[in-house]
């Protein structure tokens, strides 16, 4: 029955994307949906447009601390808690039951025919300081939008379908990102380190939520764990952050790999002394061995032997800092990702060893050496990407397989289900700055690729 209502969607999805003129021209078709009912094409024009998208992305923008274009949405405040809210309203018009959890993942579900996993989809809405509006937003909005497309076009799904809205992708107030998803996965040392985490104002993680109306009294982290058993599958629909579609010309990307970070901090401790005084034979310079190491992680990255292995030190800071003093302490931070763990920490014990060899000879004290997290790298689910591949295929867009080289919650939510992504251009590849771009009609052919991806999964076995 799935099968020949394929060909229905694809040709109402298409219409979807579509200007309101063009539908005018065939106003007496009418097509057969799922549960027998027809429905004019005429019906869909003024059901699904950009226009609507575009008025709720521009909405969403205006809970921020910071002026537009700028957005800057942190965790638990109140333009997150307004936010929250409109999302929620959101849902709530699309037809959809809202509950939330402990952490403030909000869920909202289309009920399927069947008492089976779930199809999931969604995205964040947490914004870094002076970010731009698109950047997890259209991975939220953008859902609720297939969902209400699909409704339009009279789909009944068997799976049910459902949005999520992850708590704090970002990870601006506490210093960890993807918490939402990290917790949903049951990832062991989140809980631990939420319950002693506290933001630059010396405000705890609980009482923040708590703030927010969410981790009540009594309320535990770990319920916000969901089982493998829970969803058949998850994609998130993202604007790539990266020029590839955009020179290419390309309108979809199909996720195949999502490559993780190893985060390290390193400390070197030297004596320092008088930049006149000391003479160069008696020093031992913390700077230079951080220098040294920073190279060193150069090197060992390009020695990889796969273009997929990048590495960067993105923090150095020496002390105490004057012109006429020799470094006594030196800080850095080093972030290394892959899309294949073992490559990446064999690169991550490379620079290990290179920071203790240094330390040696340099005669400077290695203090610490610490891997912050190292979370392991995510193949996408040979499903999902199926589907989605399909579904570009047969709304006609050009579509290719790529690695997503940043990190989303479908790294977190590919730990408990198959999990695939889907990208749009986004202009230069301009990300997490109030010039992000994505064009609607990218957004609106990313949305018609989704709608479509979650037709197939949720009438997938
Ligand atoms: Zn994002």
């Amino acid at each position: 029955m799935w099968a020949l209502n394929a060909f229905v969607l694809v040709a109402v999805l298409q219409l979807l994307g579509a200007t309101a003129g063009t539908l005018e021209a065939y106003p007496s078709n009418h097509l057969e949906t799922s549960s027998g009912a027809s429905c004019e094409f005429a019906q869909l024009a003024g059901a699904v447009d950009a226009d609507g998208l575009r008025t709720q992305i521009d909405e969403l923008a205006t809970f921020s601390d910071t002026p537009a274009p700028s957005v800057t949405r942190i965790l638990y405040t109140e333009n997150d808690i307004s936010a929250r809210t409109y999302i929620k309203d959101s849902m709530k018009s699309a037809g959809l039951t809202v509950r939330e959890d402990a952490i403030g993942n909000i869920f909202g579900r289309w009920q399927g025919t069947e008492e089976t996993s779930v199809v999931g989809t969604g995205s964040h809405v947490d914004a870094i300081p002076y970010a731009g509006k698109y950047d997890g937003v259209v991975g939220v909005l953008g859902a609720i939008e297939a969902i209400r497309a699909l409704r339009k076009v009279g789909f009944t799904p068997r799976r049910s379908l459902e949005v999520i809205m992850f708590t704090s992708e970002e990870p601006t107030r506490f210093g960890f990102g993807c918490l939402g998803s990290r917790a949903m996965a049951g990832s062991r040392n989140i809980y631990e380190i939420l319950e002693g985490a506290m933001d630059k104002d010396n405000i705890s993680f609980t009482e923040a939520a708590r703030t927010a109306g969410y981790l009540k009294e009594g309320e535990d982290l770990k319920s916000v764990a969901v089982t493998n058993e829970t969803y058949s599958g998850f994609v998130e629909l993202h604007i790539e952050q990266g020029p590839t579609l955009e020179n290419e010309g390309i309108a979809i990307g199909i996720i195949t790999a999502i490559a993780a970070p190893a985060s390290l901090k390193v400390d070197f401790k030297g004596d320092g002394g008088h930049a006149g005084a000391v003479l160069m034979p008696f020093r031992n310079d913390a700077g230079l061995a951080a220098a040294e190491l920073a190279v060193a992680v150069e090197q060992h990255v390009l020695a990889s032997g796969s273009i997929d292995t990048v590495g960067t030190t993105g923090v150095m800071q020496i002390h105490p800092g004057a012109v006429n003093s020799i470094p006594r302490e030196a800080h850095l931070e080093i972030d290394v990702r892959d899309i294949d763990e073992d490559r990446r920490d064999m690169v991550v014990e490379k620079i290990h060893q290179s920071a203790k060899d240094i330390s040696n000879r340099r005669n400077v004290e290695l203090q610490s050496f610490d891997v912050v997290n190292q979370d392991p790298p995510a193949q996408s689910g040979a499903t999902i990407v199926e589907a989605a591949t399909s579904a570009s295929d047969e709304l006609g867009f050009k579509s290719k397989h790529m690695i997503s080289r940043a990190y989303h919650d479908s790294l977190f939510m590919s730990r408990i289900t198959p999990t695939g992504m889907i990208f749009i251009p986004c202009h230069k590849g301009y990300s997490h700055r109030p010039d992000e771009y994505s064009s609607m009609e990218d957004i609106v052919r990313g949305v018609q690729v989704l709608a479509l991806t979650l037709a197939k999964l949720s009438h997938k076995s």
